[in-house]
């Protein structure tokens, strides 16, 4: 033998997925929130994935579907435990990008599900190294990312009374959902918003998909008076051409959410001009390393990304933090409020934390947050496990 670190490499190299565990979850929320889609009230359901090493080092990861964008959580936890399991299990620790190419090409869509089972392998070889996701995705470009909270109360007068707290505390991102009232009571709740917290606040809106293109614009040249940063998705998936229309005739960029899901999307997006930023979300692109691939084409089109969500609780946005640290581009904040604000309690041990409005990127090695079955069953209902 040459070295010992040829020894140690070679020991290394022969860890694999020894055992894999799948933990369908609902979790009690604590504020109602209006979409104009999918209207979230009372529970979420997600699926966790606990994966060990033949060496007995523990990963975990999160799949959180939302039945109206991507998928449900009981398709999530049968995707895992019937279809990726006889793939997961005996696989080599190391090889993360060679098990994401095995399971698309062994089941087609559920995003999710393989995000779940790529950020409990990553867990496992940060645990493995000693290395933080981040590290293992080529290092952190920023310590703490810039928090977006969403105005999507039923209660408007709610959300004002939660913004004059969350202001002087040091959240300056706010993002309103609109759509789901009536156009002059949104147009009411931006004025209202303006008029408390002038330019003080980065204020940004998402429609969810909620216009008609027919007469959207007349609606968004009212919006672009208040001057967000940004405007989310005003029309459904579809309307690019829709999309490519505001984005030239009005002043506010455009960015784009359910018209953006994987790389395959953007290339078009891109091509129509069809908006100037989009949101990146592990959910949509099934992958930490997808997310990086989806950016350096949005980086080469000189789009800036968004770290959106969808109901994920903490390993997921652990995953989104690591990733969000370690990508550049992702430039415009993230939205990773639910663990602080909307979870009443999540199955970490600790969450990560809040400083001064921004999400502070958590040291320590993989995912950088600790979980335990104890942790788990304390906090979520575990509606089925395999
Ligand atoms: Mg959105």
């Amino acid at each position: 033998m040459s070295n010992s670190g040829t020894h140690a490499d070679a020991v290394r190299e022969t860890q694999i997925v020894e055992r894999m565990r799948v933990f369908l979850i609902e979790s009690p929320i604590k504020m109602a929130r209006r979409q104009g889609v999918g209207n979230v009230g009372g529970t979420v359901k997600r699926v966790l994935v606990e994966l060990t090493s033949s060496d007995g080092i523990v990963g975990w990861g999160e799949a959180a579907p939302w039945e109206v964008f991507t998928g449900t959580a009981e398709a999530a936890f049968a995707a895992l435990d019937i279809y990726l399991r006889p793939l997961v299990l005996g696989h080599p620790v190391q090889r993360a990008r060679a098990l994401m190419a095995k399971m698309d090409k062994a089941l087609v869509g559920h995003a999710e599900a393989k995000v779940a089972v790529e950020m409990a392998l990553l867990d496992i070889l940060g645990h493995a190294t000693g290395l933080s996701i981040a590290d293992l995705l080529g290092g952190r470009v920023r310590d703490t990312i810039p928090l977006s909270f969403s105005i999507a109360d039923p209660d408007f007068a709610a959300d004002l009374a939660r913004m004059k707290e969350m202001v002087p505390a040091g959240t300056r991102i706010f993002k309103v959902k609109t759509g789901v009232h009536d156009h002059r009571e949104d147009l009411a709740h931006l004025e209202a918003i303006r008029t408390e917290f002038g330019d003080t606040i980065d204020l940004r809106v998402d429609y969810n998909q909620a216009l008609d293109p027919f007469d959207a614009i007349k609606k968004l040249r009212d919006v672009d008076h208040f001057a967000p940063t940004f405007i989310e998705q005003p029309v459904p998936r579809p309307h690019l051409n829709a999309m490519a229309s505001f984005a030239s005739a009005l002043d506010t960029p455009i960015l784009a959410d359910e018209s953006c899901y994987d790389a395959v999307d953007l290339m078009e997006v891109i091509r129509l001009k069809a908006a100037d930023a989009i949101s990146v979300k592990l959910m949509k692109c099934g992958g930490l390393f997808k997310a990086q691939g989806l950016m350096a084409i949005a980086d080469a089109a000189g789009l800036p990304g968004y770290g959106g969500t969808l109901w994920e609780g903490g390993i997921a946005l652990a995953a989104g933090t690591q990733l969000i640290a370690a990508t550049p581009g992702i430039s415009l904040g993230c939205e990773f409020y639910m663990p602080h604000y909307v979870l009443t309690e999540d199955v970490l041990e600790e969450r990560v934390p809040l400083r001064s409005g921004h999400v502070v990127v958590p040291d320590g090695p993989g995912l950088g947050v600790r979980v335990t079955e104890a942790s788990l069953r304390a906090n979520a209902r575990v509606l089925a496990e395999a």
